[in-house]
This record gives structure tokens, C-alpha cells and sequence, in this order.
């Protein structure tokens, strides 16, 4: 089955985020577990936790429908220790908010160098992860190809496979293909999105696809930056995102819409799930 839905707002409460996503007619959603623009944030109530779970089940969503994102402040590559800590404990309640909603799987970005190595980062970031999976039996973490601007890193897939390889909880680990990210890479999903499906499917395997981030971009190829766009009306093109969604792989993991304009959302949705 195709899980695909938009990553919805938590606003007012958490527990209204599956009832957001089912009203646009999704399969699938994404969310933040909590505000993602703070260090800390009080926990879930245990009242907003049953009815996350009720709703769930009420709009016919199982765990694997479902992808969080994790707050954007978390820097698993960061050479300044205290923030390194920081990003850990954030990455940590992050992480346990997920396994808390009954969910099971993190996306997370691989995070920024800054200074030094690259290869110094890597190790940083694997670090973090494995104190992560350790910490948290049950969780699954989905590592997100980004567009590579600076030092960020995972823009490429002989990246990725060298944090992969650098961590030791391998069978936890996999990762989430953004679309719009791989463009401004320089992966040409627009041209010929199967051969660069195929050639991540070579490398790690179908297993190793947790989830896709399905975003236009507005943005040329290769031009390392992050501007989405919704689907259709960006420079990768609707024809892409068809092919996409054909793909045996890409059945029974979450396909989230991280798309602009959030009227246009419910269009997306239909449109994909009509290919
Ligand atoms: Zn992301
Ligand atoms: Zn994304």
C-alpha cells in the first residue's frame, strides 16, 4: 500500500495530527514531536499519548504510515562538544516522544562538520546514532540525504554508505530519499528518477529505504540549496513523482509531502495515490 500524506502541524496538540492528515485524505503523515524551534519543551501529556494512539487507530494509521521529523536544531556532526551534548540529550526526548506515540522510526538529518574533517563529522554523527539506538531499544533511525550545502553532511550516496559504515547499530539504521535534497545534490530525479532509485537500491538494499520525502524544487540541479516546491511546479516535475510512486520499493513506507503550499496538499495526495 502507498502511505503518502503531508507532514502536519502538532499546533494546539499532538494528538490532532493523525485527524489533520486523514482530513486530507492521506494514507500517510509526517510530524515533529514537539515544537522544533526549542531546546526543551514539557512532555507529552499522558492524556495527549491515548488519544494520539485512539486517533491513530480511528483514522486507520499504523506505525509505519508515520515518519517524525526531528527538531532542526540537533547537530549530530558538531565539533563543539556542549552543543554535541546538547543535540544528544534533544535527539534522546526526541526519540522517546516517538517510541511514546507508538511509533517507531526518527528521521534525522545527518548534521553539519562546520570545521576540520568531514570524516571527523561522520564519526560524530555515527556516534550519535548508536548512543541514540542503544539508549532506545525498538526505534528505528531514518538518516535524510540532504542537498549538501557547506558542510553538511549526506548529499551523496557514497556519503551516507560511509556513516552507515562508521556506525555500529547497522540493522537500525537506513534512510529517508528527499526528492528536492537529491535534485539539488545533483541527482537528476527529473530526468531519470528509476536509475537513481536503482542505483541507492544496489548499494544498500530495498530494506534500507525507511521512508521518501516527496518535494518539488525550486531550485536548478546541483545547486546545493533546499527550496522546495509543491509537485508539478517545480524544476523536477510531475512525471517524476509518478514514476516514484509506481515503484514496488517504495509500497509500505511513508511518502511525506514537505511541499509548500498546504492548500494544494489534498490535490497532491489524490494524485499520487491515482498514479
Ligand atoms: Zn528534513
Ligand atoms: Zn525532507
Amino acid at each position: 500500500m502507498l502511505f503518502v500524506g503531508p507532514h502536519v502541524s502538532i499546533a494546539k496538540d499532538i494528538s490532532l495530527a493523525p485527524v489533520r492528515a486523514h482530513e486530507l485524505g492521506a494514507t500517510g503523515f509526517a510530524l515533529f514531536t514537539k515544537n522544533q524551534r526549542v531546546w526543551s519543551a514539557p512532555p507529552i501529556s499522558e492524556e495527549s499519548i491515548i488519544s494520539f494512539r485512539k486517533n491513530m487507530e480511528e483514522c486507520g494509521f499504523t506505525a509505519k504510515a508515520v515518519l517524525p521529523h526531528a527538531g532542526y536544531l540537533i547537530n549530530p556532526a558538531s565539533p563543539d562538544k556542549d552543543l554535541w551534548e546538547k543535540s544528544l540529550s534533544l535527539f534522546l526526548d526526541e526519540a522517546a516522544r516517538t517510541l511514546a506515540l507508538g511509533l517507531d522510526t526518527i528521521n534525522i538529518h545527518p548534521g553539519a562538520y562546520k570545521e576540520g574533517l568531514g570524516t571527523d563529522g561522520i564519526r560524530r554523527s555515527a556516534m550519535m546514532m548508536d548512543e541514540v539506538l542503544g539508549q532506545m531499544p525498538g526505534l528505528r533511525i531514518a538518516i535524510e540525504n540532504t542537498a549538501g550545502a557547506g558542510t553538511i553532511l549526506g548529499s551523496s550516496f557514497e556519503e551516507l554508505d560511509e556513516l552507515l559504515s562508521a556506525a555500529n547499530e547497522k540493522d537500525r539504521i537506513g534512510f529517508t530519499l528527499d526528492t528536492a535534497h537529491l535534485f539539488g545534490s545533483g541527482y537528476d530525479v527529473a530526468s531519470d528518477p528509476d536509475s537513481i532509485l536503482d542505483s541507492f537500491f544496489s548499494r544498500f538494499g530495498k530494506d534500507k529505504l525507511y521512508g521518501m520525502h516527496l518535494n518539488d524544487s525550486k531550485v536548478p540541479l546541483a545547486s546545493h540549496k533546499d527550496r522546495h516546491e509543491s509537485i508539478g511546479k517545480g524544476l523536477i516535475g510531475k512525471e517524476a513523482f509518478l514514476a516514484i510512486v509506481k515503484r514496488q520499493e517504495v509500497q509500505d513506507i511513508p511518502l511525506v509531502l514537505e511541499t509548500i503550499d498546504e492548500t494544494l496538499w489534498k490535490d497532491e495526495i489524490k494524485m499520487l495515490l491515482s498514479a
